[in-house]
C-alpha cells in the first residue's frame, strides 16, 4: 500500500519511490493519472488498472499474483491508498489468504486539510464522501451531535447543496473548505457554514475539496457559533 502525492509530485517519500521501482507490478486506481507521477520518477514498473468498477475480477489475479511471489503495490488516484477508494476491498482478501500487507505512509488529503484549518485536531471524525440518497438525511442528523471536528469528501459540483444541507442540520458552525491542497490554486476558506454557503453561491468552486466542521459544543446552542 504505496502512498502517493495529492497533487504536488514532489510529495512523496524516497521510500515509496525506491519501492515503485522495484515491484513487480504496480495496481494503479487511474492507470493515465498515475502514469504521469511515474514518468516524473523514472519508474518504469508495469502497470495494471485496479478500480471499483473492476475489483471483482482484478482481485483474485492480484492475489494469485502475489500468491507466485510477486511483489505488487498498491496506489490510489492520489494520496493514501484505501481511504475512500477500493483499496481496502484489496487488504482485506489478502489478509484472509494470509499475504502480508506493507503499509508505506505518505500524502492524505485529510490530514494535510487538518493540519491547516485551525480547527481541533486532537480529536476528529472522517466521514469519506457523505451518502448521496439512501441514509443521508439519519447520517446529517447523526453528525449534528458530534463533538469531535467532522471531515468529509466532497465534489466541487454537490459542495453547495451538501454546505447547505449541514448548515440546516447542525446549525450555523465554523467550518472549513481547504480547495486543491498542494496544488498552484490552494485555498482555504474559514468561516461559517453561512459565510461559505454565501463564497460558493458567488464564487463556485473547482477542483478537490475537504470540509471541516466544527464538532458540536453542549454549551453552544445550534444556531450560534
Ligand atoms: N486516497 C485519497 C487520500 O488519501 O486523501 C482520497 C481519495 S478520494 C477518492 C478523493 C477525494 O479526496 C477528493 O474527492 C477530495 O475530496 C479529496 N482530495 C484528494 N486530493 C485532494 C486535494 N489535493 N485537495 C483537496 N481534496 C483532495
Amino acid at each position: 500500500m504505496v502512498a502517493t502525492p495529492i497533487g504536488n509530485l514532489e510529495d512523496i517519500t524516497y521510500r515509496a519511490v525506491n519501492i515503485l521501482k522495484k515491484v513487480d507490478v504496480i495496481a494503479a486506481e487511474d492507470t493515465r493519472k498515475s502514469s504521469i507521477l511515474l514518468r516524473h520518477y523514472q519508474i518504469n514498473t508495469h502497470l495494471r488498472s485496479y478500480h471499483s468498477y473492476n475489483l471483482k475480477k482484478e482481485t483474485p489475479k492480484i492475489v494469485e499474483l502475489l500468491k507466485s511471489g510477486q511483489s505488487v503495490a498498491l496506489i490510489s488516484d492520489a494520496g493514501t491508498p484505501g481511504i475512500s477508494d477500493p483499496g481496502y476491498h484489496l487488504v482485506q482478501t489478502c489478509i484472509e489468504q494470509d499475504i502480508r500487507i506493507i503499509p508505506i505512509p505518505g500524502a492524505s488529503a485529510i490530514i494535510t486539510a487538518l493540519i491547516a484549518s485551525g480547527l481541533p485536531s486532537h480529536r476528529f471524525v472522517f466521514e469519506g464522501f457523505l451518502p448521496q440518497k439512501k441514509g443521508r438525511k439519519k447520517r446529517l442528523d447523526q453528525l449534528s451531535e458530534e463533538e469531535r471536528t467532522v471531515i468529509i469528501y466532497e465534489s466541487p459540483h454537490r459542495i453547495l447543496k451538501t454546505v447547505r444541507e449541514l448548515r440546516e442540520r447542525m446549525g450555523d458552525r465554523w467550518c472549513v473548505m481547504a480547495r486543491e491542497l498542494t496544488k498552484k490554486f490552494e485555498e482555504f476558506f474559514r468561516g461559517t457554514l453561512s459565510d461559505l454557503m454565501n463564497y460558493i453561491e458567488r464564487k463556485p468552486p473547482k477542483g478537490e475539496i475537504v470540509l471541516l466542521i466544527q464538532g458540536f459544543n453542549k454549551r453552544v446552542k445550534k444556531n450560534e457559533v
